[in-house]
């Protein structure tokens, strides 16, 4: 059940729901030497499976990552053990208990674009007509950026760009600014990703990489992503991650040429080949380079992503096999969890919208105004086309 061969892997079954029954004991010693009532920890625990079930799908959590010590159910959430765990929940109890918190407080993710530079210009890109302009934002911005969002509590933090490795020591630098009560993510082509760049970023903090990576045949990815190395570096990139103990994710851009179940199937296997922990689907917008383009997927074709979905996720003979994220699947059922309910996105000149696809462009990050625009962020939800039943 467990592969202790490897520095990280998947927990099922049993092993999966011993660690789950620890979890909740700590959550509970952890609630109940705040607020000092046992009693309390009845509501208490309702709040926090609500906030679960925002997550997961019927069948709740059948699969647990273990890397580099934490278990992780979410690549987008705070791994346990740690401090930063329990601070999502903190604030829902704190909803619950009528205590007051900012807009900003509320947030559980925040993404950052760092930069407009990039050596590609793949066929999907959502910043496609800002690559390669100048950067207005500064290293201190990205600094204070940060001592802002963390002031704030925020516990897991995204850098894009652009690809934010072109810019791999402002990264080291922002790290090294940061305090460590937070998760830092980069997400990138696997461009720069060799193991000398990686140890450094991980000796600053950086918990983990999540690789745009759109086929598993080299060619195809290469073409999506316009340039011929495209592919080998996300692999090298890979292996490197899995090496320093980060956390691996594969995201991936389904398109529509993509979305049948047999190429799906054969991704869910190279990229546990590949030994990523988790796997993120993301549906293509119209936006960037694919601006006035047709790509949304037909409602077949969700409804192929959603089968994949919960199957690879919830039958047996997927057990070790990485973890399925897919967000348009919750946000269909449940509603939109970014738009400033659970985060927000920063882009490359510092100003805040619901997502990197909503380019519903709210006041700069750095501006006093910052909690009336997430506040007009989650009042506008989001644009995510719907699927008929
Ligand atoms: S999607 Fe990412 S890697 Fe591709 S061009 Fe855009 S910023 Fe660069």
């Amino acid at each position: 059940m467990f592969q202790k061969k490897h520095s990280s892997y998947l927990l099922y079954g049993f092993q999966k729901n011993l660690i789950l029954f620890i979890i909740w004991l700590s959550i509970a010693f952890h609630f109940i030497k705040i607020y000092k009532n046992p009693f309390l920890f009845i509501r208490i625990r309702k709040q926090i499976l609500k906030l679960k079930q925002l997550y997961t799908a019927n069948y709740g959590i059948t699969k647990l990552a273990f890397v580099d010590g934490k278990y992780y159910f979410n690549s987008n959430m705070n791994g346990w053990p740690s401090k930063s765990f329990y601070r999502p929940l903190e604030i829902e109890v704190k909803k619950c208990f009528n205590q007051k918190i900012t807009n900003l407080e509320n947030l559980k993710i925040i993404q950052i674009a760092l930069t407009k530079k990039c050596p590609l210009n793949c066929e999907h890109c959502f910043e496609g007509h800002e690559l390669n302009k100048k950067d207005t934002l500064t290293l201190n911005d990205h600094k204070l950026i940060i001592e802002k969002i963390q002031k704030a509590g925020i516990s897991v933090i995204q850098y894009g760009g652009g690809e934010p490795m072109t810019h791999v020591d402002d990264l080291i630098e922002i790290l090294k600014s940061a305090s460590n009560i937070s998760d830092f993510y980069v997400y990138t082509s696997g461009f720069n990703c060799n193991i000398k760049n990686l140890e450094k970023l991980k000796s600053h903090g950086l918990t983990g990489i999540s690789i745009g990576i759109d086929h598993f045949l080299p060619e195809k990815h290469n073409s999506f992503r316009r340039n011929d190395k495209a592919f080998q570096w996300a692999i090298d990139a890979a292996k490197n991650a899995q090496e320093l103990k980060l956390v691996l994710t594969f995201t991936i851009c389904v398109t529509k040429e993509f979305c049948t179940e047999e190429n799906l199937m054969k991704y869910l296997e190279f990229a546990k080949e590949n030994r990523a922990s988790f796997i993120q689907l993301l549906e293509p917008r119209a936006v960037g380079n694919y601006e006035n383009k047709d790509v949304n997927l037909s409602n077949n074709q969700i409804k192929i992503l959603e089968n994949f979905f919960l199957k690879s996720n919830s039958e047996s003979k997927f057990k070790d096999y990485p973890i399925v994220l897919y967000t348009g699947y919750h946000q269909r059922k449940k509603g939109c969890l970014g738009a400033g309910e659970n985060y927000i996105y920063i882009d490359t000149d510092g100003y805040m919208s619901s997502c990197p696809f909503c380019k519903n462009l709210k006041t700069h990050i750095l501006d006093e105004s910052h909690d009336n625009s997430i506040l007009s962020l989650k009042s506008e939800g989001c644009a995510l086309p719907k699927i008929n039943n």
